[in-house]
């Protein structure tokens, strides 16, 4: 079996940009890439834009040319693709990296593969680079109900909970640009931020938007409050402020008035790898993700009562 210099794991901008760099120093290497290119940038919602200027996603020297001051998720789509084809990168796409062992004695990393058609593979290298993103490994509320089919820790296209209910967790930018989104793809959305305030890394271009829309009454917010439970025609929300000390509780149930649904965000660190040990690639470095669960609404929601 060959024993690669490098192996990549991931083809996003990170996964290329290490893959350019292996190539200029004539380095045999491959990149792995579980979807398909840029996976990631492929899953955002169809008609984000990205909030830096073309030049600041270049990567390998490669002009990123763009009428528009931040460009498209469909123009960063059509870069990417030329950059791979400019430098004729190795990847495999459709296979996913399982797990990663390090063998001390041969100092070498045996990666397990798996396809989604079901083909599994094992892969050799001297040594292997994550450029993995956190996407794929969201930031879990950890509340009972997240693991109902409504939910998701990934947000797509808006247009899919037209006149549904949305509840969005978390008061950062994710979680702000989602509630617009969707507030502007006619759905109802309520925010749910453990905080007694959207967070203060906000873009400045978001935060007015966002901010008028609550004050205005269109986006519902519930701040200093967080979610304890989900379920499958409503949601459990408390408020922080009295939590713990016989806190009151709002839920919202089913009938169509005050039934949710929800979305969430945070922060979890994951445990890095060390000695022989297999690592499962999904316990790797994990960042942020944000999670969304749906319902369906008959009526526009009242601003949920956190007594
Ligand atoms: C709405 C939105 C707007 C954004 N705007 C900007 C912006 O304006 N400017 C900016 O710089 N950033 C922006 N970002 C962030 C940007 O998407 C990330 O900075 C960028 O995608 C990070 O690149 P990456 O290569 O590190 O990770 P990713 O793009 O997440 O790539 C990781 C890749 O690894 C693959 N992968 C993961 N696990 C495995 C595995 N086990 N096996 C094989 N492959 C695997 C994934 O499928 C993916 O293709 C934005 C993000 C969002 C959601």
């Amino acid at each position: 079996m060959s024993v690669r210099d490098v192996i990549i794991i991931g083809a996003g901008p990170s996964g290329l940009a290490a893959a350019i760099a292996a190539k200029k120093h004539n380095l045999d290497y491959q990149v792995l890439e579980q979807g398909v290119l840029v996976n990631s940038i492929y899953r955002f919602p169809p008609h984000m834009v990205f909030f830096t200027t073309p030049e600041l996603l270049e990567i390998g020297g490669m002009p990123f040319v763009s009428p528009h001051d931040k460009p498209s998720r469909g123009e960063a789509l059509t870069y990417y693709r030329k950059v791979v084809d400019r430098f004729d990168l190795p990847i495999a796409f459709d296979e996913k990296v399982l797990s990663v062992a390090h063998n001390s004695g041969e100092q070498l990393f045996e990666l397990e593969t798996g396809s989604s058609k079901g083909a599994r593979r094992v892969r050799l290298a001297r040594n292997v680079i994550f450029a993995i993103g956190y996407y794929d490994h969201p930031a879990m509320l950890g509340v009972p109900g997240e693991d109902l089919p409504h939910v998701s820790h990934y947000f797509g296209d808006p247009h899919l909970h037209y006149r549904q209910r949305v509840v969005v967790v978390g008061g950062g930018n994710s979680a702000a640009e989602a509630a617009l989104l969707l507030y502007r793809a006619g759905v109802h959305v309520t925010m749910v931020h453990r905080h007694p305030a959207l967070k203060r890394t906000i873009k400045y271009w978001v935060r007015p938007d966002i901010e008028n829309r609550i004050k205005e009454g269109s986006i519902a917010a519930r701040f200093s409050a967080q979610l304890t439970a989900i379920r499958p025609m409503s949601v459990i929300v408390q408020s922080i402020a009295t939590a713990g000390i016989g806190g009151r509780r709002g839920r919202f149930t089913g009938a169509g008035l005050d039934d949710r649904i929800a979305a969430g965000s945070g922060c979890v660190r994951g445990r890095g790898n060390s000695g022989r040990r297999r690592l499962p690639v999904d316990r790797l470095p994990r960042r942020h993700g944000t999670a969304v669960s749906c319902g369906r609404a008959t009526e526009r929601p009242q601003c949920p009562d956190a007594r």
